[in-house]
């Protein structure tokens, strides 16, 4: 295989032409990887786990931080760091109303709440800042957050940069920012699968710039930053070249797609229709598009069962932000306590006539103003929780259970979004 041309675009191709970092992760699994890239019509994932989210979340918001210091025109600085209460701020939020009543970003073990991830999130941005204070001071932003396609003679090989730099005099570099911790060499497979990433980065680099002082290096930032790099040679476009092609065919040969139960189980979008677990989750029951709760799951605390009569009428809308925080705060804070359930019947009683009153009352913007105020109040409420959407089998903690092997829940969806 050799590469012809390399582009900033995806081009529409066949799924049998096409080689990524996340095809090649997923096939670990066949049955997965059939529902994610071969399956027609293409099913959608019954949900995506917080853990996934999470890289989503530092993601998105580390892209639109460096898309300012690109439009002004600066070179990195040390005063360039993230504010790390305004990130936490942001996920309470993306959490909230992007995953707790709709359908992504679900916690998917009891053991680990919200406030966990947050913590976690915490340390990856500050040491992201201690990153970018340490090795990114003075670099040149040359792009951020694209795409990337290497066309060879038989297929097409994809990914998605996060940040290319430059420091004066020195090497390009594309960095992939990880929001779990790095591979170990110990465990092959998933140190193969992080160089061979990094190798497609060098080489999309070295033909997209001309120049052979290009790298890919990833950044592991959930303890410490550790990075892992892979400089441009001929030999490492041989090698990514070499090994991509060889999985690209043995994929393509491939007649059945049986499902091989992981340690990544708990966290698959999949799970809820995986014949692995014969219409139950592995450990944890989800809700989740048009795919019912098994009959033993505890059923969530219902939004649509109630109404938000005050609020709804005070924002006029059933969907306005605010009153989606305030069903949260309702169904996770007062619903599971004694107090908080007299309380729920008592404005079940009081509030149709309230909210009759502030319908088509000049105290609706009063009303507003202090609903707004005692929302601001609710991130320091702890919303929501460990427990809150689900009850899990397994309670071994997270790290343990990575720790027992190279587990790819490092890096996969937390950081790692090469598509
Ligand atoms: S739940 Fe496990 S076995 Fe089933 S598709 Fe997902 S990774 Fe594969």
């Amino acid at each position: 295989m050799k590469v012809l041309s390399v582009a900033s675009r995806y081009s529409e191709q066949p799924e049998e032409l096409l080689i990524t970092i996340s095809r090649v992760k997923d096939a670990a699994c066949p049955y997965r990887y059939f529902k994610a890239y071969v399956e027609r019509p293409k099913a959608q994932a019954s949900f995506e786990s917080i853990e996934a989210g999470l890289g989503t979340f530092f993601h998105a918001y580390v892209e639109n931080h460096f898309k300012r210091i690109l439009a002004s025109d600066a070179l990195i600085a040390s005063n360039h760091t993230l504010d790390v209460p305004d990130v936490v701020a942001n996920f309470r939020l993306a959490f909230l109303w992007e995953g707790r009543l709709r359908a992504p970003y679900k916690v998917v073990r009891s053991t680990y709440g919200l406030d966990d991830f947050i913590r976690r999130l915490e340390v990856v941005a500050t040491n992201f800042n201690a990153f970018l204070v340490r090795r990114l001071s003075g670099h040149r932003v040359v792009g951020v957050e694209g795409e990337l396609q290497i066309r060879t003679d038989e297929f097409y090989i994809r990914g998605k940069h996060d940040l290319i730099t430059q420091y004066p005099g020195g090497d390009m570099v594309l960095w992939d920012w990880k929001t779990g911790t790095a591979p170990k060499p110990e465990y092959y497979e998933d140190f193969r699968n992080q160089k061979v990433q990094l190798g497609i980065y060098a080489v999309w680099m070295r033909h997209k710039y001309g120049t052979t002082a290009v790298r890919g290096t990833a950044v592991y930032l959930r303890d410490g930053t550790v990075e892992l790099s892979e400089r441009f040679h001929p030999s490492v476009e041989a090698e990514v070249l070499l090994y991509a092609g060889a999985w690209r065919r043995r994929v393509n040969a491939q007649a059945s797609y049986p499902p091989i139960p992981n340690n990544l189980c708990d966290w698959c979008g999949w799970n809820p229709v995986c014949p692995a677990y014969q219409g139950q989750s592995a450990s944890i029951p989800v809700r989740s598009h048009g795919s019912p709760l098994p009959a033993s799951a505890p059923q969530p605390a219902s939004s649509e069962r109630r109404t938000c009569f005050i609020a709804t009428a005070v924002f006029e809308s059933s969907d306005a932000p605010e009153v989606t925080m305030l069903r949260a705060f309702r169904d996770l804070r007062l619903s599971p306590h004694p107090v908080g359930r007299v309380i729920l019947q008592i404005y079940d009683r009081l509030g149709p006539a309230a909210a009759a009153i502030f319908k088509c009352s000049p105290m609706r913007f009063m009303a507003k103003r202090a609903i707004r105020l005692l929302l601001r109040l609710l991130p320091d409420l702890g919303l929501p929780q460990a427990n809150d959407s689900v009850g899990v089998a397994d309670s071994r903690p997270v790290l343990d259970r990575d720790a027992t092997r190279g587990n790819p829940a490092h890096t996969t969806g937390c950081g790692s979004h090469v598509e």
